[in-house]
């Protein structure tokens, strides 16, 4: 987000200029200006306030920067001192502090930047000339009682409309409600959907889809959360809690708690059990009765945590897959105990003829140490060649988005200088500094993803070389595990194993007459 300059003469730099020393705003406007350059800020509005009225009612331009801040536009506004900001009347400082407050804007100056996100209130509102804790707090008070008023009203007093929504100015009235962004609520929609009801697969069953799953599906689809990062579950949960999305206005719905934890105070924000819900003007995304489904449910995953497992059996379970219908097999105890455990496909009518679960498990092992006599020798010479290669492509291409981000944040630098030699207008210039961080941010995007496949290759390259050894550790080690650990290593080594048989040893006197195919659990890209 971008930053603005804002500008503004006090009584004693009139006397001053008076006094001969040169106009004000012009030189505040500099250092500014070079304090933006020096922390690389894209400045995209210079306000200036030409009358030095104290009271917000007699300062226009300050109106006008409030109803910004306010509309969250800015990340940050620089100024010469805090004091620039207010001074004077109490009730008009706890208004400017608040805006900043409640729309997470950055104070900057030269000698201090104030971030009310990483502040705490004690010291964010200790600075400058701002008033004494008490008055503050009985301000703080009032205020409270108008947003509660507001929101009894059905009026949204966020200052960030939830996703879904934007935020809306009411007309012929003071406050603001939400109006729905279709295509975000769309997904606000299949998030409550999917959470509530799960999903129909191919086969007519029906599967949970937990948030987590949501959260990545959100990214898969290229969804970015308020804030313009990727989804996280615990955004998904914050979604489908949010009593706004059946048509309600909430106050107080969750508090802010500080605890101290290492000597630092962490702040957490639990739902208040006491929380005001009224309905809201706003048009609801979901119905009541998918709501109320939603959290139900979420209070059963909270409250009911999985069953313990009982001890896993199979050490091939989750990982042969039935040749003819492509399901996972599984084991079938036999009913006389003196008798081997069998591996079937439940597939209904499914051709798949069952055998001895433990001969299918010797002759995976068997497999594995052919495999890895066969291939050793090869391995090692033939792959990474293949690695070196792609690994020299993203470094070239990461070098070259590199030289270009440097040649971007160059020009950046350089409309700074432009400006200040009058090449450039105040127009002109907002226009260059905002494409060029935009163009920034762009090339930074790309550099990060390149990085990001470079590690991944790094990885697959890692697995790699430490496959074999890792097939000779489990075999030298198999026979001494329970069945949960032999399995969890064979599928260190084996993505899944394909398993085939036609003649039904029972009758033909030959279980052992099966076909398997190993699939590595490793990547299959080089
Ligand atoms: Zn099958």
């Amino acid at each position: 987000m971008p930053y603005c300059i804002y500008l503004r003469k006090s009584r004693a730099d009139a006397e001053a200029e008076l006094a001969g020393e040169g106009e004000t705003l012009a030189r505040h406007e500099k250092s500014l200006l070079a304090l933006a350059k020096r922390q690389k800020l894209p400045i995209t509005k210079i306000y200036r306030e030409i009358v030095s009225g104290e009271t917000i009612a007699a300062r226009p331009v300050m109106q006008e920067l409030l109803q910004t801040i306010e509309a969250r536009q800015w990340e940050g506004v620089l100024v010469m001192e805090v004091e620039r900001l207010a001074r004077g009347d109490t009730m008009d400082q706890g208004v400017i502090l608040n805006a900043f407050k409640y729309s997470d804007t950055k104070i900057i100056t030269p000698a201090k930047t104030y971030d009310p996100n990483n502040e705490f209130d004690e010291e964010y509102f200790e600075f400058g000339l701002f008033m004494s804790r008490r008055e503050y707090k009985t301000i703080l008070r009032r205020m409270q009682r108008g947003r509660e008023a507001s929101v009894s009203e059905g009026k949204f007093i966020g200052s960030i409309p939830p996703y879904g929504y934007t935020r809306v100015k009411l007309p012929k009235e003071k406050g603001y409600t939400l109006a729905v962004v279709p295509e975000e609520a769309a997904a606000v929609k299949l998030a409550f959907e999917l959470y509530a009801y799960g999903e129909v697969q191919e086969d007519g069953t029906i599967r949970e889809i937990g948030r987590p799953s949501i959260a990545k599906r959100f990214s898969d689809m290229g969804l970015k959360n308020r804030k313009g990062a990727a989804w996280a579950t615990s955004s998904v949960t914050r979604m489908l809690q949010n009593p706004v999305y059946a048509g309600n206005v909430v106050w107080k719905y969750r508090q802010e708690k500080k605890t101290t934890e290492n000597g630092k105070i962490k702040i957490t924000r639990p739902v208040n059990p006491d929380f005001l819900c009224v309905k809201g003007l706003h048009e609801p995304i979901v119905s009541p009765e998918l709501w109320e489904a939603v959290q139900e449910k979420m209070k059963k995953s909270a409250t009911s945590p999985l069953p313990p497992k009982s001890a896993m059996k199979n050490p091939l379970s989750g990982l042969v897959r039935c040749s003819f219908c492509g399901n996972l097999m599984q084991r079938r105890p036999y009913q006389k105990s003196s008798q081997p455990a069998t591996l079937i496909c439940a597939t209904h009518n499914c051709p798949q003829i069952s055998a001895p679960l433990y001969m299918v498990e010797r002759r995976i092992l068997e497999a594995l140490e052919e495999w890895a006599e066969q291939h050793n020798a090869t391995w090692d010479t033939a792959a990474p060649q293949n690695f070196a290669a792609k690994t020299d492509l993203l470094e070239t291409s990461l070098q070259s988005a590199e030289k270009e981000l440097e040649l971007l944040e160059k020009q950046f630098e350089k409309t700074f200088e432009l400006l200040e030699t009058g090449v450039y207008s105040a127009e002109v210039f907002t226009q260059r500094n905002e494409m060029l961080s935009r163009k920034i941010s762009e090339a930074k995007t790309t550099i990060a993803g390149i990085k990001k496949e470079i590690a991944a290759l790094q990885k697959m390259q890692m697995e790699q070389t430490s496959f074999f050894p890792k097939i000779r550790a489990l075999l030298e080690t198999y026979d001494s595990l329970p069945p949960a650990a032999q399995n969890r290593r064979l599928k260190e080594i084996l993505d899944h194993v394909e398993y085939h048989k036609t003649v039904n040893g029972r009758w033909h006197n030959s279980p052992d007459s099966f076909e398997i195919q190993l699939f590595p659990a490793i990547s299959k890209d080089f």
